[in-house]
């Protein structure tokens, strides 16, 4: 992983060896975060480098914000110059990740989100694919739960949120497989550890709706654009039941890390054919060449640096 000289911290850009915060902060006792993770894409016959969607990246990061009764002085225009800013300080010529954070950064003891400092960091990393088999992905069930919007909003990206990923993530990688379905506490199909879903039915593309303790996905929402827009298909946000994904005729998951992840098994289960089917390799496709700001109709989405 290469990363990135300098990072943003306590309201400026300085080298990396500088950006630490101290042990008893409280963002880190408690997991009293909430952060986004972003892409920029080398587009190469362009020479540069394009931001994906970082307006729905920091719109959703202040959301998650106000969740926490967090205050930041920025918004979203704020918090994008600040990205281009930290992206042009080193020169960046690849595909990289972003890292945008707000945490509770008073140190101490006491479990609370009022009185307490807000601080924004933001740091960049070289950054491959975040499931290697992307393209035939054995995907299993997790005997773990999603958070629910009582417990931990999972609609908020916050940190300590993500043990709940973390526990879904190791044991199904600890079995063998790539990556799990997570079933919320109404037993029904909620997401991934760090992905959304969507299945194909009867030619229909099904996600689970923003009600069934999902993260709001931007990969997610832009997939249904291009579904809708590009590809003509029919999008529904239902709930979706187990037993739906035993008999889908194609299955995929969504995210800025995972991109579009083919689900290829389920629980040794083939979908479908067994095989990547046709709508989720139009899609793999479509969405890399939009990212990449080779598509002009989606350039709304690509924020050059
Ligand atoms: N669900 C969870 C739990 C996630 O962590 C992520 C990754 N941010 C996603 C879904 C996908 O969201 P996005 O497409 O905005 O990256």
């Amino acid at each position: 992983m290469d990363l990135s000289k300098h990072a943003f911290f306590e309201g400026k850009i300085v080298p990396w060896s500088e950006a630490k915060i101290n042990i008893a902060t409280h963002g880190f006792l408690y997991g009293t975060s909430v952060f986004s993770g972003m892409r920029a894409y080398w587009n190469e016959e362009k020479e540069k480098l394009f931001v994906f969607r970082p307006y729905e990246h920091f719109h959703r990061l202040l959301d998650s914000a106000k969740m926490l009764a967090m205050e930041t002085p920025y918004d979203e225009e704020g918090f994008i110059q600040l990205t281009l800013d930290l992206l042009r300080t080193d020169n960046w010529r690849q595909d990289v990740y972003l890292r945008p954070t707000i945490y509770k950064a008073d140190m101490g003891i006491g479990v609370r989100l009022h009185n307490l400092r807000d601080e924004f960091s933001m740091f960049v990393t070289s950054f491959d694919k975040y499931v290697a088999n992307d393209s035939n992905a054995h995907l299993t069930f997790s005997s773990w739960r999603r958070i629910d919007d009582n417990v931990i909003p999972a609609r908020g990206k916050i940190s300590g949120a993500y043990a709940n990923s973390a526990l879904i993530k190791t044991d199904a990688n600890r079995a063998g497989f790539d990556e799990a379905i997570v079933l919320d506490s109404n037993g029904h199909v909620s997401e991934g550890s760090a992905m959304n879903i969507f299945m194909v039915r009867n030619g229909i593309l099904i996600t689970p709706p923003s009600t069934d303790n999902i993260l709001e996905g931007i990969t997610r929402r832009s997939v249904m654009e291009l579904a809708r827009e590009e590809l003509g298909i029919q999008v529904e946000e239902r709930s979706i039941d187990r037993t739906e994904i035993f008999i889908a005729e194609e299955l995929f998951m969504t995210g800025t890390a995972a991109q579009v992840v083919a689900a290829t098994k389920v629980d040794h289960r083939p979908v479908g054919g067994g095989a990547m089917g046709p709508i989720t390799a139009k899609l793999r496709a479509l969405f890399d060449d939009v990212v990449r700001a080779r598509v002009p109709k989606y350039h709304k989405w690509n924020v050059e640096v």
